[in-house]
């Protein structure tokens, strides 16, 4: 019995805010990241309050503040004064150089944890990305494009990794300026007060620019994934490209796609520029404001001397507030920036949740009897005509069956939705009986072995693609199927033998070199049924021949369904189908169709059955 472990995964669960999910494993990351920052933020303001004692040392002049709730301040600046005059000095510049060392050691770790944080769960989502591209179905990847495809794993990934970081950025921003506005609350309530009004007031105005930001954020994805899905038209239809002179008609499209994406996000750049200048500036006037409105405060007191450190103080803190009002805006801008390529993720994500085909529970374990297509109907999801029509058909096991007809008449989604690929919109595959949707997806595809005629080879080593379906195959059972398959001499002379790095898609290989390790591959597998797709294009004489002898090797003794071309091919076949326009035209041995001087008839005399018609 062989099968597959079904595919299973734990990043599937998407029924939860996937924002959610990609943070729960790194939580603690993050908090450690904000209790960092936290840490950090109280020395600043340790720091700042220092500053008191500092200026009334260096003025050797302490007096009692005693302003309302400054007790604390007050306590801070006796300890130095109680200290002997020529060590307060020393004492308290090595306090703040002490607080400098820790606050910013607590910087350090809280970026370092950040870091983790961001790209934690950045990995995460472009993990979420890949399950979900191995667990869709056929009929999700007939609908997309593969450029947009990739775009979700790389750029659009790390965008919305951004996203994430200037999402805790902004929570470490905001308890900054919690810790630095109680301070000044502290020290001056009134003052404050004024101050939280005004910068209120600009953060109101600045969301207007913020919304233009995210507007044209929103643009840029759209642009980011129109871009993708051209450079991936580039790379891999270079052949058509170039053998239609179109190097300059596609410099052009790519142009426009850049132009456009130029567009949206330098629109998108140009209203956040905007946002850190301003808040600067409005942040100054209101701090100039509240100089204005400290001093004639402090004319109206009745002890000036004792008011003038306070306001100093203040003013130094509110210096130090407005740069990080300022970052938070710019912040908020940014994050707006990247929101969008999160939603598309996220939408992508949420819009193939389901998975088309469920899975059975029965363990296919070998075909007993025979394979039925029982009244078959299927359309694609992007066309509105069906292609495969009423189509009735059984195969016996043993036996080989041969599919003929003109090129698009619905052959090769026959067999697609044989290997479950897709499932048949009307009727039903039957197995020995029963319904092939019953039957475990991983148990039936390990039992099936395709050999095609645009054999896909990945970049690796011969023998690892060798063994693609059967990882743990010794090297004895590799040598047997490379000579099974006649691979073998043509392996022996490759620079590293079996250990040869095939290139991309196996550029390195001819045709029928790659045809004749697709078909090592099947033979390691030793499938119980086999799907064989004959090439259309020539092979030369010998590869052909090798090829053949290759097909023959592993069709003895199996369920063979082969998409013929050759007469050779179909008279050997134990039963012939015709298929016309998606419909079985004629079924049966070729002593039959002969005799029916049909369809199949005219073409054996024209001895050409790739235009059946
Ligand atoms: P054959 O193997 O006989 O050449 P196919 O089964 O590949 O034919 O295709 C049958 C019909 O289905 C064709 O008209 C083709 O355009 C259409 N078709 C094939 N694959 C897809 C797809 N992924 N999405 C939409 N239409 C498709």
């Amino acid at each position: 019995m062989k099968f597959n472990i079904p595919f299973q995964n734990k990043y599937f669960n998407i029924d939860k805010d996937l924002r959610y999910q990609l943070i729960r494993p790194y939580w603690t990351i993050g908090a450690k990241s904000i209790i960092f920052s936290v840490v950090s933020s109280s020395l600043e303001v340790v720091g700042t309050a220092l500053v008191l004692p500092l200026l009334e040392i260096l003025g050797e002049n302490h007096v009692s503040l005693n302003p309302q709730n400054s007790d604390l301040l007050d306590k801070l600046s006796a300890f130095y004064f109680h200290l002997a005059e020529n060590k307060r000095l020393p004492a308290i510049l090595l306090t703040l150089a002490l607080i400098t060392i820790i606050k910013n050691y607590a910087v350090f770790l809280s970026r370092i944890n950040e870091n983790a944080f961001f790209l934690g769960a950045g990995n995460l989502l472009r993990k979420k990305c890949i399950v979900r591209f191995l667990e869709m179905g056929l009929p999700s990847y007939t609908k997309m494009n593969t450029g947009e495809l990739l775009g979700y794993t790389n750029e659009q990934s790390q965008r919305t990794e951004s996203f994430f970081k200037f999402s805790i950025e902004i929570i470490k921003e905001i308890i900054a300026i919690t810790f630095l506005l109680s301070f000044l609350i502290f020290l001056a309530p009134t003052l404050t007060l004024v101050a939280i009004v005004s910068l209120s007031t600009i953060a109101f105005f600045i969301q207007i620019i913020i919304n233009k930001v995210n507007l044209h954020g929103q643009k840029t994805t759209v642009a980011i994934e129109k871009f993708s899905t051209l450079v991936n038209e580039i790379i891999s239809g270079i052949r058509v490209i170039k053998s239609f002179n179109a190097e300059t008609r596609t410099l052009k499209n790519a142009e426009n796609a850049l132009n456009s994406r130029y567009k949206a996000e330098f629109t998108a750049y140009k209203s956040w520029s905007a946002v850190g200048p301003l808040t600067e500036t409005l942040g100054i006037l209101v701090l100039i404001l509240i100089l204005f409105g400290g001093t004639i405060l402090i004319g109206a007191s009745s002890n000036s001397r004792t008011n003038l450190p306070i306001l100093l103080t203040f003013t130094l803190t509110l210096l130090r507030t407005i740069p990080r009002v300022n970052q938070l805006n710019n912040l908020r801008g940014e994050i707006s920036l990247f929101r969008g390529s999160f939603e598309v993720i996220r939408k992508f994500l949420m819009s193939t949740e389901s998975c088309e085909l469920k899975d059975g529970v029965i363990l296919f374990t070998g075909l007993k009897n025979k394979i039925e297509f029982k009244n078959i109907f299927f359309t694609y999801p992007s066309n509105l005509e069906p292609t495969l029509k009423n189509v009735n058909l059984s195969i016996l096991k043993g036996s080989t069956t041969a599919i003929v007809g003109a090129s698009g008449c619905g052959k090769s989604t026959l067999l697609d939705l044989l290997m479950r690929f897709y499932d048949p919109e009307l009727g039903s595959i039957q197995i020995d009986g029963i319904n092939l949707k019953n039957f475990n997806i991983g148990s039936w595809r390990s039992n099936i072995a395709m050999v095609s005629q645009d054999t896909f080879l990945f970049n690796c080593s011969i023998r690892d693609n060798i063994a693609y379906g059967k990882i743990n195959a010794t090297d004895d059972d590799i040598i047997n199927a490379t000579q099974r398959a006649y691979a073998y001499d043509f392996i022996q002379e490759m620079p590293d033998g079996i250990n040869t790095i095939v290139g991309n898609r196996g550029t390195k290989l001819s045709g029928g070199q790659r045809q004749r390790i697709a078909i090592a591959r099947a033979i390691l597998n030793d499938p119980d049924i086999l799907i064989l797709d004959e090439a259309t294009s020539a092979l030369d004489s010998n590869s052909e021949r090798m090829v053949q002898k290759a097909i023959d090797e592993i069709s003895t003794k199996r369920t063979v369904i082969v998409i013929a071309h050759r007469l050779s091919t179909i008279e050997k076949a134990d039963n012939i189908i015709v298929l016309k326009d998606g419909m079985v035209a004629e079924k049966g041995t070729q002593g039959e169709l002969l005799a029916l001087q049909g369809l199949y008839h005219k073409s054996y005399k024209a001895q050409n059955f790739s235009t059946l018609k």
